[in-house]
């Protein structure tokens, strides 16, 4: 192929490079709408997971604050009670210590401790016992029989000088059977001797009915302990429990800590059910309460939320994940499309431009045709006019070429006019020369920018390249197929403007002169015009 088209070129470059450069901007497209949803997805979870962590966080708090409030109520309370033993026995101690107890006085004593039995509600008895242990007077309406010498509390006096409230661990009533908490006080002669040990019994089940009318959900507990581990009460009531050394239990540690109040989390060995517990030292006696609400009441409002937002979120999470899936898919047909169109524009380019070829070459040689070649000479013409470079026009003919199809037939004819060809193709190597076969066995070769020194030279070339194909022609001089030719070189820059085309019959003047100058030759004449 020898024709070199300058638009066919530029086009098919244009078309070849558009097409990538949308290619290049659509494909992270794909990635980029991946990477969005993806990043938005990851963001709904993680505002999700956050929120909901914070919620759980603030439910605990709000619980830790609410149970050291109830705690710190609850201690209040056992102080109060306590107190009010203690006032009662250091009321009772200093009468006795000061009346005695001579008949009169012991019956006005009586008197009064019933009176404070029956008035407060937290005070299950009163007792007065003598230095023997045996029960001088108290509270019941009945006279009691009996002895005390045995109890804790009373060998504890027994042994102790101090004169303040012993507190002592929970008992069974000997007179009515119920839990109590004895709260004692040694009693004294005037000379400081062991004279006996006033009992104020604090009522258990009392603080039982107070405890109970706590709401502290289904898992929640209360508990009243003395200092050296032992249970007074808990919530919820087990008489079993009642009594029971707790010194191994975290509770037990920390409330014998020394700031003595505080909250934790801590699972309970004795139900194995995890609380937050908040607990709280009495300021005054050697007890502590603590208040415990279960882990999992605290948190069943948060549970219901998160899953409620959690359900919600998800289903967010998948309407965007199923959008996401069809927007991927979209863009990847229309990337499809896209593909498969600019296969097919591509694929057209290749048939428009073989088509092209089609019309613009001969089909015999392969050289440019005749149209190819006036619309090349118009556009030559018209550079070389605004460049003001010379112009050459090289017509060639075959000497005595009927002659030839005489001799060898017209198929040899046509296969000489091929080998012709190729050797006036092979001398136009510049790319913007153009050899074209005018008609018949006659050739045309435009050689733009050239002086006549250069186109006769290639002109020159070319007939010499002919004679040395070696073909046989014995009906011509020389028995080898020959070419004549004419060669104009014209500066239409340098003359009034013509016809391009009249530029072809100059050349083939020449041409003739060639032939009549004996053929296998090239005349060249140089001019400014067709017309000159
Ligand atoms: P001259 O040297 O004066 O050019 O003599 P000529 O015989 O070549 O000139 P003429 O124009 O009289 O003859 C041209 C011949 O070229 C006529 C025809 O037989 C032959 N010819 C033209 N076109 C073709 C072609 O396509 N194939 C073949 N085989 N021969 C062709
Ligand atoms: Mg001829
Ligand atoms: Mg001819």
């Amino acid at each position: 192929m020898h024709i070199s088209d300058d638009s066919a070129g530029h086009d098919g470059e244009h078309a070849g490079s558009a097409l990538p450069v949308l290619d290049g901007a659509r494909r992270p497209l794909v990635a980029l709408a991946v990477g969005l949803l993806s990043c938005f997805c990851l963001l709904l979870a993680g505002l999700e997971t956050w929120s909901a962590w914070h919620a759980y966080r603030a439910e605990l708090e709000n619980s830790r604050v609410a149970t050291a409030n109830m705690a710190r109520a609850l201690a209040s309370h056992a102080e109060t009670s306590i107190k009010l033993g203690d006032t009662v026995l250091a009321e009772m101690v200093e009468r006795i210590e000061h009346d005695g107890l001579g008949d009169g006085a012991t019956v006005r004593l009586t008197r009064r401790l019933q009176e404070v039995a029956g008035n407060v509600g937290e005070v299950h008895g009163v007792f007065v016992y003598g230095p023997d242990g045996k029960w001088l007077t108290s509270s019941l309406p009945r006279p009691m029989q009996g002895n005390n010498f045995d109890r804790e509390y009373f060998q504890y006096h027994l042994l102790h000088k101090g004169r303040g409230t012993h507190v002592s661990v929970p008992v069974r009533s000997r007179s009515t059977g119920a839990w109590i908490l004895p709260l004692s006080r040694r009693i004294e002669t005037p000379d400081g001797s062991f004279a006996g040990v006033a009992l104020v019994t604090l009522d258990l089940p009392w603080f039982g009915h107070f405890y109970d009318s706590f709401d502290v959900g289904t898992n929640g507990t209360i508990l009243l302990a003395l200092d050296n581990g032992t249970l007074v009460y808990r919530r919820p009531f087990h008489d079993e429990q009642v009594g029971m050394d707790i010194r191994n239990r975290t509770i037990w540690q920390r409330a014998m800590r020394k700031d003595g109040s505080g909250s934790a989390m801590l699972m309970s060995r004795i139900d194995n059910v995890e609380r937050l517990f908040s607990y709280r030292h009495l300021q005054h006696f050697p007890l502590f309460v603590a208040f415990g609400e279960a882990k999992d009441d605290i948190l069943a409002d948060w549970w219901r939320g998160t899953l409620q937002t959690g359900v919600l979120g998800l289903a967010a999470l998948l309407v965007l994940a199923w959008g996401g899936r069809i927007l991927v898919r979209q863009i990847r047909v229309r990337e499809r499309l896209e593909r498969d169109l600019r296969r097919a524009g591509t694929a057209l380019q290749r048939h428009n431009a073989s088509l092209q070829n089609l019309a613009d070459t001969d089909g015999l040689t392969g050289l440019a045709n005749r149209r190819m070649f006036e619309e090349r000479l118009v556009r030559e013409y018209e550079r070389a006019r605004r460049s003001g470079a010379p112009f050459a026009l090289v017509m060639a003919d075959i000497d005595h070429f009927k002659r030839y199809n005489d001799s060898f037939g017209h198929l040899a004819g046509d296969e000489c006019l091929r080998k012709v060809a190729g050797a006036i193709a092979d001398g136009t190597r510049r790319p913007a020369d153009l050899a074209a076969r005018y008609g018949g066995e006659e050739f045309a070769v435009i050689l733009a920018d050239t002086d006549l020194i250069g186109a006769n030279a290639v002109a020159d070339g070319i007939r010499s390249a002919v004679a040395h194909l070696d073909l046989p022609h014995p009906d011509n001089p020389g028995g080898r197929v020959t070419l004549s030719m004419g060669v104009y070189v014209g500066h239409p820059a340098l003359a009034e403007r013509d016809d391009p085309l009249a530029w072809v019959d100059v050349a083939d003047r020449l041409l003739y002169e060639a032939k009549h100058a004996g053929r296998n030759r090239v005349v060249a004449r140089e001019g400014h015009a067709a017309a000159a």
